[in-house]
C-alpha cells in the first residue's frame, strides 16, 4: 500500500496530504521540493530518479486561513473526536453513542460541536431528556470545535509522519 504524502507550505507548516503521483507531478513540475523521503528509496520519473517522498514542500506559499474554520457538524466528527475521551461523563470507552448535553427537544442544538459529545449507552439512556442540571452530574471534559486542522493531523499522523516534529498536536 502507497501512503499518502504530507505537503508543506513554503512556511514549512503543514497544509495537507496528497497521493504519492500527486507529490510526484509537484516535484516533477518544480512545484514542492522533497523535506523528507524514504531511507534508501527512489522512483523514476519521466528521465530522472527522485527519493521517494514522504514530505514534500511548496515552493509557493498558499493562504491557510480555512484552517481554523470549523468543520461541518457530524456524528462520526464527534465519535472521531471524543474516542480517546471517553463519556463525558464516566468515562466508558465501551459503547460510544452522540449524546445532547442540552437535549434537542429542550432547545439545545442539534448539529454544534460545543452541545454534543460522546457518552456511554447507558449514561445516554439514563440522562434521557434531562437537561444536565437535572441529571446532576458534571462534564468531564468541555467539548471543542473541530476545524480543518485536526483533519490534518489525523490525516499525517495516518501517512506515517509524525504531527509533532512539524508543529502539530
Ligand atoms: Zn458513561
Amino acid at each position: 500500500m502507497m501512503r499518502p504524502v504530507v505537503v508543506l507550505n513554503a512556511s514549512y507548516e503543514p497544509l495537507t496530504t496528497v497521493s504519492l503521483n500527486r507529490a510526484v507531478l509537484f516535484l516533477v513540475k518544480e512545484r514542492a521540493v522533497v523535506v523528507e523521503a524514504v531511507e534508501g528509496a527512489t522512483i523514476r520519473s519521466v528521465d530522472r530518479e527522485i527519493p521517494l517522498p514522504k514530505v514534500v514542500r511548496l515552493v509557493k506559499y498558499v493562504n491557510v486561513a480555512y484552517m481554523h474554520r470549523p468543520r461541518a457538524w457530524s456524528r462520526r466528527g464527534v465519535l472521531e473526536r471524543d474516542a480517546a475521551l471517553g463519556c463525558i461523563y464516566c468515562g466508558s470507552k465501551k459503547d460510544p453513542t452522540v449524546e445532547h448535553i442540552q437535549p434537542i427537544s429542550r432547545g439545545g442544538d442539534p448539529r454544534g460541536w460545543t452541545n454534543t459529545a460522546v457518552a456511554c449507552g447507558p449514561c445516554n439512556n439514563s440522562k434521557g431528556n434531562m437537561s444536565l442540571r437535572e441529571w446532576g452530574r458534571p462534564l468531564r471534559y468541555k467539548p471543542r470545535i473541530v476545524t480543518e486542522r485536526d483533519t490534518l493531523v489525523l490525516a499525517i499522523a495516518k501517512a506515517g509522519v509524525d504531527p509533532v516534529t512539524y508543529g502539530l498536536a
